[in-house]
């Protein structure tokens, strides 16, 4: 089934009202929320737009029935590639986050590691989770993913802060379920996804048994509460504004209150061995995610500084022909390593086909990185009036409209109504709340840059390079190139 967003929205409005903000619960059909609806029913479009059929649809492995791609579990390279251009081309339409891609990521999370720890403890957790698949793909859900803990003191373990809470956990275990306390924060999208998947954030230990727990639930559940901090562009009268200015998306504080989880929608409880590898599952298929949405983001930040050059008549110089040429390079190295990371991603035992972790991992560590250094490319180029515009009502109204719109215009082949459509635009794109939350997003969205220089350690050949420098110093005789002779592109033979 595929729903339309008009559908999506029914669904959400009859959802309990769970959500704070500033002091006050809301209803799902407060204004404040709308921006990240408005991003979601891009999904829903591109799903039952025919153009976009095969790319943001798929054939679910459970029913056989065609779903929207951001419920598939990928099969093959060829899929997580045609989930990386789906991201880039529906962050472009949203002008950045598609915001899909964390739900995405949790269920390919959850469809591997369930099959692992079967394999391991002779559980019955995959086939647990392939029938709440089928349901989530019979009613075309949508779920954000909540994987960061509040975790308190960074220093100590789930186990040893002040406050249980810091970290989720297993309150009590019943015969037809588990009971869940503790606070999940920064989870983009729960005020408007049907589902939340909840995964542990980091390794645990034996004493930390009660935090391995990862499960699904309603986002409207009894207990579950939405502390929510919405974020929009600077200028968000729908009726006026580009199509541009209708997006937003809603970050949350999910507190779990004494909340009853039943058995069918748990996915670990207390395999403590198995924290690590669940929450990189999340994180490195996050990742990957990524080489599609940063692409998405240096397209639109690219733009922007094209425009304002344009508008401010200097496109030609040498200078800033030069600086759009780095947003070029950030976008495409980031897609680039998608590339990579799913042709030489792997199989696992679940059948999900997942993407290459060193190759994502890099691509998300030098181009989140780069993130402030492109928004200092558009600052330059656009000059102060991207932070000191007056208010798009001066323009229309009072005495010095006439003025003003003589003002706007730098560049003569402009018109002033263009002038103002772009200064408005570069103003939102580059000082705007919304800006603010794209570079912090660059930073710490997917995990801090340490957790991919850690993801890098864990898995980069690193005594493959000393070996090499042994070689060439003349320590060694031979040189083992054996493992770089061996790598193959998955299904290499096929594509040749
Ligand atoms: C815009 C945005 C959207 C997000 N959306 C989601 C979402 O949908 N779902 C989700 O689950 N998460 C989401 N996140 C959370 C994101 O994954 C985290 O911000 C990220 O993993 C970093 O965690 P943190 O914010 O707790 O920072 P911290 O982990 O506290 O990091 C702060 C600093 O402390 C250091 N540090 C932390 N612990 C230690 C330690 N033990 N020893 C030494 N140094 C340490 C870090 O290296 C870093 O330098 C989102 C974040 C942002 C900014």
């Amino acid at each position: 089934m595929l729903r339309t967003k008009e559908q999506f929205q029914e669904d959400l409005f009859r959802m309990k009202s769970n959500i704070y903000i500033d002091g006050e619960q809301i209803g799902r059909d407060d204004h404040r929320i709308r921006p990240g609806i408005n991003v979601l029913g891009i999904t829903f479009d591109l799903a039952l737009d025919p153009k976009y059929n095969g790319l943001a649809t798929a054939t679910s492995t459970v029913t056989g029935q065609k779903i929207n791609r951001w419920a598939h579990l990928p099969q093959n390279p060829y899929d997580l590639m045609q989930k990386q251009k789906l991201i880039r081309i529906g962050a472009r339409r949203a002008g950045g986050c598609i915001q899909r891609c964390m739900g995405h990521d949790g269920l390919n999370a959850l469809a591997i590691c369930t099959k692992e720890m079967d394999e391991k403890f002779g559980t019955d957790y995959h086939q647990r989770f392939l029938n709440y698949l089928k349901l989530y793909h019979e009613n075309d859900w949508d779920a954000c993913c909540a994987q960061t803990d509040s975790k308190g003191d960074r220093l100590k373990r789930p186990s040893r802060q002040n406050d249980p809470d810091a970290y989720v956990h297993i309150v009590e275990e019943r015969k037809d379920g588990i009971v869940v306390s503790g606070y999940k924060m920064s989870i983009t999208q729960a005020p408007y996804a049907d589902e939340i998947i909840v995964v542990p954030t980091r390794a645990l230990m034996e004493e930390d048994r009660d935090y391995a727990v990862a499960f699904a639930v309603p986002a409207d559940q009894e207990g579950v509460s939405l502390v929510t901090r919405p974020v929009w562009l600077r200028d968000k009268d729908e009726k006026k504004a580009a199509p541009f200015c209708k997006y937003g998306g809603s970050d949350c504080v999910v507190i779990f209150d004494n909340v009853f989880i039943p058995k069918e929608r748990v996915f670990m409880c207390k395999e403590w061995q198995f924290g690590r590898r669940i929450a990189l599952l999340f994180a490195d298929s996050h990742r990957h995610s990524y080489s599609g949405c940063k692409p998405a983001v240096s397209d639109v930040l690219c733009g922007a500084t094209a425009l304002a050059a344009e508008a401010n008549n200097i496109q030609k110089v040498s200078h800033v022909k030069e600086k759009l040429s780095e947003f070029a390079s950030a976008a495409e190295l980031a897609f680039a390593a998608g590339i990579a990371a799913a042709v030489y991603g792997e199989k696992t035992s679940s059948g999900v086909f997942f993407p290459n972790k060193i190759y994502a991992n890099v691509g998300r560590k030098l181009t989140g990185e780069l993130i402030y250094h492109e928004y200092n490319l558009l600052t330059e180029i656009a000059g102060g009036i991207i932070a000191t515009m007056p208010f798009k009502g001066d323009f229309e109204k009072g005495d010095n409209k006439d003025r003003l719109m003589k003002f706007i215009v730098r560049n003569p082949k402009l018109s002033p109504e263009e002038s103002l459509k772009i200064w408005k635009f570069v103003e939102n794109v580059g000082a705007s709340s919304m800006a603010s939350w794209y570079q912090v997003a660059g930073v710490h969205g997917g995990g801090s840059p340490i957790m991919e220089t850690i993801a890098l350690n864990l898995d980069y050949d690193f005594e493959d390079k000393k070996a090499l420098a042994r070689y060439l110093a003349g320590i060694d005789e031979e040189l083992d190139d054996s493992k770089l002779l061996n790598q193959e592109p998955t299904f290499g033979k096929q594509l040749v």
